[in-house]
């Protein structure tokens, strides 16, 4: 009936949203509404995770050295700089006995987030299934649908104080459509760092599957207490069938920079090369330079910055706890989930819409993280990345919401 009531739209395109059907789902972000209100209300920002102090001066230093040197200023080449390439592979020999060869099994990427759209959409065929830990990275589901896959979620749930992936459940979701497996660990937002036996169950399902597997390893340096990070690569049957995917932003605390990298197998380099020179080509030249040496630092660089977070997270937990709310104590990354039912509350969106205003402390709603958005309601992400001082302050702004 409209149509006889409307001028003529040969292109279509009158009624038609701008935003495509594949993303229609992704138009916007909570990070942008809840950064917003932050400034609005002057509240501590714990949403978004980024550090408020820069990594080490001499990588700062390195960095500028590269751009006035020259290095970098010009497209650097496709698969990275060498100096880099050869930095990646031999931390990955040196952390983890891994080889790979620096001109065929690494490719330098913009940040992570790039390495994840360009895996997906290198890998992928469309109609192929993606099966993902959820809660999810946020732009996971946006690149699986960009590629045009289906993701298929495996629902992390809480067990004696930690997001825990149930291994019947993993299994069931494979099915003949599956091409692969998006694993996250440590992981974010629940904190979880992914255990030999669970690590053991996925290699296994992988390879009798016959899956490939990409792994979003960006925080392997953040690993606390007793936990430890076992990249899935080191598994039996895993290092021809796994792209595992690194970052330098949340390692050295330079997460402008957008320096991330993959390892894998020649053919799957070449596979995501494909979709990546198309993306951005190249990028952060002169960083490039500065992340090799950041990658050779000694290891008391790390034991220092996993120390320190460490005492950030044990800082906020407490902080968390004393105000109410239930604290699933992270083993690894730089977030802290918690359950805010304690508190009375059951609906993370709401909740933190009304924190600034209660209290002037922003948080993420997990909820954002789920295709089921009914079962992240109740779980609530604060940042712990920021200066002791800031973290006691949001410590005792929280604390004013129980009384
Ligand atoms: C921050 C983050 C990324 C993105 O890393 P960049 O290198 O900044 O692009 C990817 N995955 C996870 C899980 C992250 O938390």
């Amino acid at each position: 009936m409209t149509s006889s009531a409307r001028p003529a739209d040969p292109a279509g395109t009158a009624a038609r949203p701008p935003l495509n059907r594949r993303l229609a789902e992704f138009g916007t972000t909570i990070f942008a509404e809840m950064s917003a209100l932050a400034l609005r209300t002057g509240s501590i920002n714990l949403g978004q995770g980024f550090p408020d102090t820069d990594g080490p001066e001499e990588i700062r230093e390195a960095a500028v050295r590269a751009l006035r040197d020259g290095r970098g200023n010009q497209y650097p080449p496709g698969p990275g700089v060498p100096e880099l390439r050869a930095a990646v592979t031999a931390h990955q020999l040196r952390r983890y006995g891994l080889t790979f060869d620096p001109d065929t099994e690494v490719l330098v990427t913009a940040g992570a987030t790039e390495a994840i759209a360009a895996a997906l959409l290198g890998l992928l065929e469309p109609g192929d299934e993606v099966v993902a830990l959820e809660p999810y990275y946020d732009s996971y589901a946006a690149c699986v649908a960009m590629a045009g896959g289906r993701r298929v979620p495996v629902t992390l749930r809480p067990h004696e104080g930690r997001f825990r992936l149930d291994l019947d459940e993993l299994r069931a979701a494979v099915t003949d459509r599956t091409r692969l497996l998006l694993i996250n660990t440590p992981h974010n937002p629940t904190g979880t760092v992914l255990t030999r036996a669970e690590l053991t169950a996925i290699a296994e399902l992988a390879v009798e599957r016959d899956l490939l597997v990409v792994t979003d390893e960006v925080y392997e340096h953040l690993v606390f207490d007793d936990a430890e990070h076992l990249p899935l690569a080191t598994f039996p049957g895993m290092r021809d069938r796994t792209v595992t995917i690194g970052s330098a932003g949340k390692t050295f605390s330079f997460t402008g920079w957008k320096v991330g990298w993959i390892t894998a197998p020649r053919e799957l380099v070449s596979a995501v090369r494909s979709a990546k020179q198309y993306l951005t080509y190249v990028a952060s030249g002169p960083f490039q330079y500065a992340v090799a040496e950041a990658l050779r630092l000694p290891d008391s660089y790390f034991d220092e910055f996993r120390a320190d977070m460490r005492a950030k997270r044990d800082l906020l937990a407490g902080g968390l706890e004393r105000a109410g709310f239930k604290v699933f104590r992270p083993a690894g990354t730089y977030f802290i989930t918690t359950d805010i039912r304690p508190l009375g509350e059951s609906d993370g969106f709401a909740f933190c819409r009304s924190l600034p205003e209660h209290c002037g402390v922003v948080a993420i709603p997990n909820a954002v993280f789920y295709d089921h958005r009914e079962q992240g309601a109740p779980f609530v992400r604060f940042a712990f990345c920021k200066r002791t001082g800031v973290l006691e302050e949001a410590a005792r702004r929280l604390k004013t919401l129980g009384a």
